[in-house]
This record gives C-alpha cells, sequence and structure tokens, in this order.
C-alpha cells in the first residue's frame, strides 16, 4: 500500500526528521486556510498523487498551465491561483501512464531555498534479506537516470538486523554525500531515524528525494514516498487509515474486498485461476497460444460460490476482455463448488463473450455435470494446453 507525501511528511515528523511544514488541501479554500499558517512569503504548491515525477509531468488539461505538479508560488495570491489550476486536473508523469491521474488534494508547503540536492531511499533487499539504504550525492528528479549512466555515484549500504543501525552505516551515507563538519552527525541520526520509521512501520520502500542540504546548512526531506507490506497492514490501523482508494484501480479495490487476488493486466483474455503458481502458469500458456491475459486472478485455496461469482463480475467489469478461461485445480477445493459458482454468475450477469472451463481435481466429474447441463454456452477443456487452445481461438473468431 501506498501513501501520499503529506502523510509520509506526517509520519516523519512524528518520528523527529525534519521535513519543511505543510498542510493538505483538498480545495481552494483551504490552500488558502494554509497559507496564512505557514510563514511565507514562498510556498510550494505540490500535487498529491500516488506517482513520482510530478516536478516534470504535465497537465491534460491547458488551464492548468504549462508547468508541472509541483510549483514554486512567491506569495498566497499565487499560491490561491495554483490550486486552482490544480485541483480538479489531470496530471500525466513519467510514473502515471498515458491516462495520468486526477489531482484531488494537494499539498501547500514551506518554500525552502535549496543549496544541494541528494538522494535517499531505503528496501527490503532480498538478495541480502536486508534493509538497504541507496544514496546518492546525485540528487532530484533524475535519480534513474544516474543509475544508468553513472551506477558508481550511488551508494548501498545494508543493515545487519542482528546489530541494528550503526553510526558507521550513517556515515558512510553521509560522505558519500561529501557533507562535512555537524552536517555528518545530523545525517547519522536522520538516516537511524528513518530505519527506526521504516521498521516500526513495516515498510517495504522509503523513498527521499530529494533530502536536501537548505542554504543555511541544515538537511531537510523534501520530498517523500512511502510504500508497506500489505501482509503487515493489521497491525498498523493508523497506515490503513491513510489508504486513498481514489488512487487504486477500482477492480483492484473491489478485488481486495472479497479476499481475491486480482491485477489488472493488458490483454483481452480474463483468467479465473486458484492459486498464484497455476495462475502465471495459465498467463503464460495463453501467451504461448498468441494471445495476452487480461489479468492475473488467484481465488484462493477456499473459494465459496460467491467469491466465485465476485471474481467473475470483475474479471467482466474490464471492457477489455473478449473471452475467459476459468483453470481449476480441486484439491482444498471441489470442483463441483466452481462449478456451481460459474453458473451461477453466467446466468446472473448474461456472458457473451467466449467462456472456457477446465477443472482438474476433487469432485470433477460431478462439477462437469453441473456445466454441462447447465443450457449455458460453456467449452469444457481437459487440460491445460487444451482450455488455452480453445480460449485464444474462440477470441480469434469473435473477433
Ligand atoms: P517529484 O517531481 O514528484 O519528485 O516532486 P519533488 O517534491 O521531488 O519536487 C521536484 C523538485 O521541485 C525538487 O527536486 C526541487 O528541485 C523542487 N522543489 C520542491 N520543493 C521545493 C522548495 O521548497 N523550494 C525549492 N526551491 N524547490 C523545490
Ligand atoms: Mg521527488
Amino acid at each position: 500500500m501506498n501513501i501520499h507525501e503529506h502523510q509520509a511528511k506526517e509520519l516523519l515528523r512524528q518520528y523527529g526528521i525534519p521535513t519543511p511544514a505543510g498542510i493538505a488541501a483538498f480545495s481552494v479554500r483551504e490552500a488558502g486556510e494554509a497559507t496564512q499558517q505557514l510563514p511565507g512569503p514562498l510556498f510550494v504548491v505540490k500535487a498529491q498523487i500516488h506517482a513520482g515525477g510530478r516536478g516534470k509531468g504535465k497537465f491534460k488539461e491547458a488551464s492548468a498551465g504549462e508547468k508541472g505538479g509541483v510549483r514554486l508560488a512567491k506569495s498566497r495570491a499565487e499560491v490561491h491561483t495554483f490550486a486552482e489550476q490544480m485541483l480538479g486536473a489531470t496530471l500525466v508523469t513519467a510514473q502515471t501512464g498515458a491516462d495520468g491521474r486526477v489531482v484531488n488534494r494537494i499539498y501547500v508547503s514551506d518554500g525552502v531555498d535549496i543549496e544541494r540536492e541528494l538522494y535517499l531511499s531505503a528496501l527490503v533487499d532480498r538478495a541480502s534479506s536486508r534493509v538497504a539504504f541507496v544514496a546518492s550525492a546525485e540528487g532530484g528528479v533524475d535519480i534513474e537516470k544516474v543509475a544508468h549512466d553513472t551506477p558508481e555515484k550511488i551508494v548501498s549500504v545494508t543493515i545487519d538486523p542482528a546489530s541494528g543501525y550503526q553510526p558507521f552505516h550513517g556515515r558512510r551515507i553521509a560522505f558519500a554525500f561529501g557533507l562535512e563538519g555537524k552536517q555528518v552527525a545530523q545525517c547519522v541520526k536522520l538516516v537511524g531515524d528513518l530505519y527506526n520509521l521504516m521498521l516500526a512501520k513495516d515498510m517495504s520502500m522509503l523513498e527521499i528525494n530529494p533530502l536536501i542540504v537548505t542554504k543555511d546548512g541544515s538537511l531537510s526531506c523534501l520530498d517523500a514516498k512511502m510504500s508497506f507490506d500489505s501482509n503487515a497492514l493489521y497491525r498498523h490501523p493508523d497506515i490503513v487509515d491513510m489508504r486513498d482508494l481514489t488512487e487504486e484501480d477500482p477492480a483492484e479495490v473491489e478485488a481486495s474486498k472479497h479476499d481475491l487476488s486480482y491485477v489488472k493486466l493488458d490483454g483481452t483474455i480474463g483468467c479465473m485461476v486458484n492459486g498464484a503458481g497455476l495462475a502465471m502458469a495459465t498467463m503464460d500458456i495463453i501467451k504461448l497460444y498468441g494471445a495476452e491475459p487480461a489479468n492475473f486472478l488467484d481465488v484462493g485455496g477456499g473459494a465459496s460460490k460467491e467469491k466465485v461469482q465476485a471474481a467473475f463480475k470483475i474479471i467482466l467489469s474490464d471492457p477489455a476482455v473478449k473471452g475467459i478461461l476459468v483453470n481449476i485445480f480441486g484439491g482444498i477445493m471441489r470442483c463441483d463448488i466452481i462449478a456451481e459458482g460459474v453458473v451461477a454468475a453466467a446466468r446472473e450477469m448474461g456472458i457473451t463473450v467466449p467462456l472456457v472451463v477446465r477443472l482438474e481435481g476433487t469432485n470433477v466429474e460431478l462439477g462437469k455435470k453441473i456445466l454441462a447441463e447447465s443450457g449455458l454456452k460453456i467449452t469444457p477443456a481437459d487440460d491445460l494446453g487444451d482450455a488455452a487452445e480453445k480460449i485464444t481461438a474462440a477470441v480469434k473468431e469473435a473477433a
């Protein structure tokens, strides 16, 4: 799960990590009120969307102005203008895809004079099974380019969980940044506080880009991005409260309500499968037969008839779906339950696209019988290859 910059900065403040003062605003009026609580005269107005690259992004609407989603305002009046332009407009950045994201909230922040922009992030590194910090003196907007062109300018420091964070970790990062004097001690504390925050909240990723040295020589987190391990969210109701469903794919939100693992993809063949491994194999074999999957969907081990129905609805809510492949291995799950769910959903929703069902395992004969006797146009398949061949052929024929 991801959160907005303004929420991430609230967490930084809770852990005593320096970041400029700022207030989130959902309307132009709230943006105006926010400026009254900030010293001014320099402000930054920042679009709040779950995607980076806002500074270099572009709004779809010409009325939102030529400049991107991070703007320096030299007066309260300018904040007002920018708020009016950004709120409700669609921002397209390198990370949003061509559709962009609608800006529903902005962050009005204290404008800071920047001396240098640095890059600092932390993630759970699978290779070392440790939290790894990644640091570079070349911070700001183009870290991907730095990583690609000059990887030697990026330093990585992993933290041994047994000994935990030690000042030498922070000093290595401080030297990579080229910091001197009291900034080194400040950096050691800041990195340690970030590490503690990351562990305390079960984050999977934390990125401060840029971490800045201000004109008066102190460190401050100017931007903040945080992702949380969704398997640990039950321990963090405060983080769950920060979830912004408008930033997530509606079908994925609906799927999570039913405890279904669903990921929308770009193809035309909807897949309903039990087990993540079988779901991956199903997607592979669809590709092998020359088509593209419209989604990943794992209904889980013990799905009920209702869950199967919900899964069907989610698959069909995607207008790109031109055919559906149901591929179930009944282990814990019984094939007759799946068949009942498929039939009920197909009846209720009046499925018009080709539907191929491959069942195997517990109660498979009963399942096949339910499908055959349903009177619905369902194509049975015997194995995975057969199923993929049938659905790709049916979709091609229908096109
Ligand atoms: P991103 O483009 O989504 O990563 O948004 P950032 O918050 O990182 O802002 C992009 C850039 O805007 C930063 O790298 C800074 O150069 C600039 N910027 C952001 N806030 C301030 C500020 O308070 N003062 C100044 N002078 N520049 C800022
Ligand atoms: Mg940034």
